[in-house]
């Protein structure tokens, strides 16, 4: 069995297709393949697949292609391509969608963004703490600088942080 025959049988793969069906009825059929998202897009010149061709390939199903893609993890949500469609179809919405199911699934997940996730868990922030240099290179932190200590997420955000990325144990 392949990995596309194994993938299509899961039923996290099933309840995605379900969720992007949803989400291609309010407006993705509304697409006319115009490439104006592609014109407009900001990190184009990373995409293997452009933007149209990520709303499109989604009408058409083709779901497990798209979580393994890395497609998924070069967007730098400017959301441009929502604003600049015609049809108000945002593909911006659609590839933020396929990266929390590839992450949550455990089918993609790249070490920067787990990096981001694991500061966040630590101190409720994306980058973890910096230490800056005056121009006599004098080293500077927090703690240098007497301010406060930045303070653990509470219990409860850490829960449900954990838990809405699939974080649970052994993951
Ligand atoms: S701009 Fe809108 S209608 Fe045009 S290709 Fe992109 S998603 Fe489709
Ligand atoms: S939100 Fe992502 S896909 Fe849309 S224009 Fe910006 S970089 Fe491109």
């Amino acid at each position: 069995m392949s990995l596309t025959d194994l993938m299509s049988s899961s039923k996290a793969v099933k309840d995605l297709k379900i969720k992007i069906k949803r989400l291609a009825e309010k407006n993705f059929d509304y697409c006319f393949i115009c490439g104006k998202c592609t014109g407009g897009c900001t990190s184009i010149s990373y995409f293997r697949l452009e933007p149209h061709k990520v709303v499109n390939m989604a009408k058409l199903g083709l779901v497990n292609e798209l979580l393994t893609s890395d497609v998924l993890w070069v967007c730098t949500q400017c959301h441009k391509c929502a604003e600049r469609c015609p049809q108000k179809v945002s593909p911006y919405d659609l590839i933020m969608l396929l990266r929390r199911e590839a992450f949550k699934s455990g089918l993609k997940r790249p070490t920067p963004i787990l990096l981001g996730v694991r500061n966040i868990l630590k101190n409720g922030f994306i980058l973890d703490e910096q230490t800056v240099f005056s121009r006599d290179l004098d080293e500077f932190n927090r703690e240098t600088l007497s301010l406060p200590g930045i303070p653990k997420p509470s219990e409860k955000f850490l829960k449900k942080l954990s838990d809405f990325l699939g974080l649970g144990e052994g993951k």
